[in-house]
């Protein structure tokens, strides 16, 4: 067959050799690693990697899954400890805190959330707390990690979890994967990318020392500054600044207290213009401030980051500016941007290195041939955009709802105006307990309903189909789950101890 009988892509250039970048190389050796596609990826080690990114959502083990990786070897190659959520510290006030975690809460009964037949009891003076139905918050608070079950009813299938790991590491590992599969590796710097005169298309990239890289399709991993998607073809960029007050972090890692166990979340504790994680792995912990600079200095945010790390720095806090935003299109022509380079939302809920994966497998998805046919990319740019808005809008959330009173910045997200999508949302739940459900959303509603209830924003009905149930029938059950979490937390082992076992010499 000919060039012209024959469109299928030859050969894909991966532009940046980051998460993103190796995510992808990983993901598309592992897809065609039957047919004959060229992988290359082109990276500078002189210019590296935006070195952090190591809080994840539970959709990662999904991904590595995929390529035939094991929970438990990603976890030694990468330094990782276990997360079954985010806890929140200080958002609505001083002293507050609540925990975001990966899973259920409770049982719905015929149809009927289970959040409803909570607020009944509510409403009826029960104070138990909305977190005490939730499996996966229960064990974060008491420190404790088991596996969980894939096989409902089991009393272990209601929670997920994740992984906090190295990114360095991780970006080894896959490429290592994806080395090892076929994908050739270029360490040069890129002067310029090639375009080609009649269609404005890729044709190559120009290496440091005159080399060319050519190729059919270009994935754009190089980060923030977009080297092929902004700089060479043009595309521009949305800003979401007007919601996502923050634009700037400084990170910073430390070093691991001796006797400190890592604890199963992610820390995030609002400060006076932003906010702090605090990231638990096995070698060190990862730190950092998220904070807008128009409402606080650079010295300010040392002053907030610095006393509270999770122990002594192992390094020079380093500043790291960013907007908030996506891509106007995450495919143009023969480039799709995956990573850093789409689109960024501050890391509150960890959703970048998730987006990624959705990205890598909306590409495989849409596989184009050397045509491009319109509609594949007008499909991909649209769930992209989707996707995007919908994670935009859950951060948002976090902001809009927070009952802070210390500064202009916190009173000032309070007020703001939220996008119509979320103010839809909002209202629903405020009017009926009801989550609107949009297309392409990461978050479901059980994630929503933990952020409303964190921030203490209740409905002013629950279902009235709830009132059919015996009231002291209702009160047995929900006793009875309580009871139960309780009990299997206590049975529960230690997350130190389920870490100590991963590795047999440590333990
Ligand atoms: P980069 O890591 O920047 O990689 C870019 C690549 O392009 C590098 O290999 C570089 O060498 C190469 N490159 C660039 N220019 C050239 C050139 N001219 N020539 C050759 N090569 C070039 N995500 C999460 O999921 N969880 C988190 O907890 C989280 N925390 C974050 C905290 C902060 C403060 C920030 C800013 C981001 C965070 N993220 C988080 C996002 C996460 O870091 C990124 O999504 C992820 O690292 C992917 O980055 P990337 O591969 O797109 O870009």
């Amino acid at each position: 067959m000919d060039e012209i009988d024959d469109p299928r892509i030859r050969s894909v250039v991966i532009v940046g050799g980051g998460t993103a970048g190796w995510m992808t190389a990983a993901a598309l050796v592992q897809h065609f690693r039957t047919a004959p596609l060229k992988i290359t990826v082109v990276e500078s080690s002189d210019i590296g990697t935006i070195g952090v990114g190591e809080a994840t959502i539970p959709t990662i083990r999904r991904f590595y899954g995929q390529l035939g990786l094991r929970d438990d070897d990603v976890m030694r190659a990468t330094q990782a400890t276990c997360k079954l959520g985010i806890r929140f510290l200080d958002w609505s006030g001083p002293g507050s805190d609540f925990i975001h975690p990966f899973g259920l809460y409770g049982q719905d009964v015929k149809g009927i959330g289970f959040h409803h037949y909570w607020l009944k009891q509510r409403r009826a003076g029960d104070a138990a707390p909305l977190a005490a139905y939730s499996l996966g918050a229960a064990l974060a608070a008491g420190g404790k990690f088991t596996l969980p079950s894939p096989h409902p009813p089991s009393q272990l299938s209601v929670f997920d979890w994740a992984l906090h790991l190295d990114a360095g590491l991780f970006a080894q590992h896959l490429r290592a994967y994806a080395e090892a599969g076929g994908c050739a590796r270029i360490d040069a710097r890129i002067r310029s990318v090639e375009l080609r005169p009649e269609d404005g298309f890729v044709r190559a990239l120009t290496l440091d020392d005159g080399r060319e890289v050519e190729g059919d399709l270009f994935v754009d991993c190089s980060g923030f500054k977009g080297l092929v998607i902004g700089e060479a073809l043009g595309v521009g960029f949305e800003d979401w600044g007007r919601w996502l007050p923050c634009d700037a972090a400084y990170a910073v890692q430390s070093e691991n207290r001796p006797g400190d166990a890592p604890a199963p979340f992610t820390r995030v504790t609002a400060r006076s213009a932003g906010w702090q994680w605090g990231i638990p792995l096995r070698h060190r912990a990862g730190n950092g401030l998220v904070f807008s600079s128009a409402h606080l200095s650079d010295d300010q945010a040392l002053a907030e980051l610095m006393p509270h790390l999770l122990g002594d720095p192992l390094t020079e806090p380093r500043r790291i500016p960013f907007r908030p935003g996506r891509r106007s299109q995450a495919w143009a022509k023969n480039c799709v941007a995956i990573g850093l380079s789409s689109g960024f939302l501050e890391p509150l809920e960890s959703t970048s290195i998730a987006l990624i994966e959705t990205g890598i497998e909306r590409l495989k998805a849409l596989f184009p041939d050397r045509r491009f046919a319109q509609p594949i990319l007008d499909e991909f740019n649209d769930q992209t955009a989707r996707e995007m808005e919908r994670v935009r809008d859950f951060i948002i959330l976090h902001y809009k709802l927070n009952r802070r009173t210390d500064t202009d910045f916190w009173r000032d997200c309070r007020e703001m105006p939220v996008p119509e999508t979320l103010e839809r949302k909002i209202a629903l739940w405020t009017a009926r307990g009801q989550f609107v459900r949009y297309r392409w959303e990461m978050f479901h509603p059980a994630s929503w309903l933990a952020i409303y209830d964190g921030f203490g924003l209740y409905p002013d009905h629950h279902d009235p189909a709830v009132d059919a149930m015996d009231p002291a029938y209702l009160a047995r059950s929900l006793a009875e789950m309580r009871a139960n979490i309780a009990d299997l937390v206590a049975r529960t082992p230690e997350h130190a101890q389920f870490l100590a076992g991963l590795d047999p010499a440590a333990s």
